[in-house]
């Protein structure tokens, strides 16, 4: 059964973000052959249809309002539903991002439709569709189907793999007309909270600190390891907490969620809620003193040691490669 598929797509310093490549593919799965739709909002929505078009879309909508150039709920909620009622999709996407976690159960309320949120999976099973999502703080997967109505999810990013960019593909550009009223905040300025350029939660490799780091300084052989694999840094709570570093860079269950292909955790003695936000990383490695530190229960590779000699080694010969 073919279906019409709608992904948002979501732009962050003029470029789209992976999460909503990760969504075509998604909603590609969905559609078994129907049309995949990807709105992208803005004034400067023109410039990105290609790429959609390239990853999977096979429409993309332009809606051109310059109340959309930022993310606020009521604009972005607005223009959503009018894009709904326009394309009449069988399914919607959108990343599980702060954009997506915010702006999805908004939607979802004024749709009265139900929402499936923070899906790593999708598949067609027998002619369903089937989401997994994770639960007890990612200790178990629930695999979930949508009896009726709208199919609306929210994709974990990292998760499901992109289609690989493809020139050849072509998509019915239109654009779409938006009323949008009674936009209650303005945004007047970003301020960014870390310097590292990339999102934790599509980061690639993240070379995580815990309170085992000791001090903000002592962040400062985290970083360089971070640099020489082409990754970001990341805290344990306890480490945020303790003021070495922002929590911004917090992962956890109250934190940042991550599924980086690399996850090195150092000094972090893997507490269930700091696992709820890493468990799933493709390859986990612990560098812990203490060798029954929980973290080495998750961990892939575990190096019992001081951090403060293994993670400059590793630095060391990682830089001769
Ligand atoms: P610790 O548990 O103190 O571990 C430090 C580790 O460093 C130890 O294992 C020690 O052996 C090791 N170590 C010390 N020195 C060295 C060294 N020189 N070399 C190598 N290893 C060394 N936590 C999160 O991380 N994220 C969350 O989102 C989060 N949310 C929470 C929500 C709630 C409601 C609650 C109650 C707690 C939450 N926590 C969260 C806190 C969590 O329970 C832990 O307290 C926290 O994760 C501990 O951080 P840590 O592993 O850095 O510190």
């Amino acid at each position: 059964m073919s279906r019409t598929v709608l992904v948002l797509s979501e732009v962050r310093d003029g470029k789209l973000r992976n999460v909503t490549y990760e969504c075509l593919a998604a909603a590609k799965r969905i559609a078994e052959g129907g049309p995949v739709v990807a709105a992208v909002f803005g004034t400067k929505a023109a410039a990105y249809a290609e790429a959609l078009a390239q990853r999977g879309a096979d429409r993309v909508i332009r809606v051109e309002h310059a109340a959309l150039d930022a993310y606020t709920t009521d604009a972005y909620a607005q223009a959503l539903i009018q894009v709904i009622e326009a394309v009449k999709p069988d399914a919607v996407l959108l990343g599980h991002t702060a954009l997506g976690k915010d702006l999805a159960p908004r939607v979802a309320a004024r749709l009265d439709v139900g929402l499936l949120s923070d899906c790593t999976d999708v598949a067609v099973e027998g002619g369903e569709v089937i989401f997994t999502r994770p639960i007890y703080a990612g200790k178990a997967f629930q695999k979930k189907k949508v009896l009726s109505g709208l199919l609306f999810a929210t994709i974990r990013p990292n998760n499901i793999p992109p289609l690989e960019a493809d020139a050849s593909r072509q998509a019915v550009v239109e654009t779409l007309g938006v009323v949008i009223e009674n936009v209650r905040t303005e945004v007047k300025d970003v301020v960014r909270k870390t310097a590292q350029g990339v999102d934790l939660s599509e980061a690639k490799i993240i070379v995580s600190g815990g309170r085992g780091v000791k001090s903000a300084e002592g962040f400062k052989p985290l970083y360089e390891l971070a640099e020489v694999l082409g990754g970001v840094v990341g805290a344990s709570r306890g480490a945020c907490d303790a003021g070495y570093c922002d929590y911004a860079l917090q992962i956890g269950q109250t934190g940042k969620v991550v599924t980086p292909d690399l996850y090195i955790a150092c000094g972090i003695s893997g507490a269930i809620q700091h696992l709820a936000g890493m468990s799933n990383s493709k390859v986990i490695v612990a560098i812990n003193k203490d060798p029954e530190a929980p973290i080495f229960q998750v961990a892939d590779y575990g190096i019992v040691g001081d951090l403060f000699e293994v993670v400059p080694l590793l630095t060391q010969e990682l830089r001769k490669v």
